[in-house]
């Protein structure tokens, strides 16, 4: 779990997130656009829509209508994937 957390750190660093506000989590954290999550998760876009309208991946909306992944979420879903 510790190499899949340094693996997406690593990923994290290169891809530049955004620092935000958290509706869920309630408090900073790191955001990624939804290519990136699926990426991150080697995953496709359609299953990142899924999880978001499931709740599991909290999402925020951008100026521009792009959409972003909450890190923590993405982090957490994976986590549990792996177990
Ligand atoms: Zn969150």
């Amino acid at each position: 779990m510790i190499i899949e957390f340094e693996r997406v750190r690593v990923v994290c660093r290169r891809t530049i997130p955004i620092v935000n506000q958290c509706r869920e989590c309630r408090t900073e954290t790191d955001f990624v656009t939804v290519a990136e999550a699926a990426r991150m998760i080697e995953t496709n876009l359609p299953t990142i829509f899924r999880l978001i309208e499931a709740g599991v991946l909290h999402s925020l909306s951008g100026g521009g209508g792009e959409i972003y992944i909450c890190l923590a979420s993405l982090l957490t879903f994976e986590e549990n994937r792996l177990c």
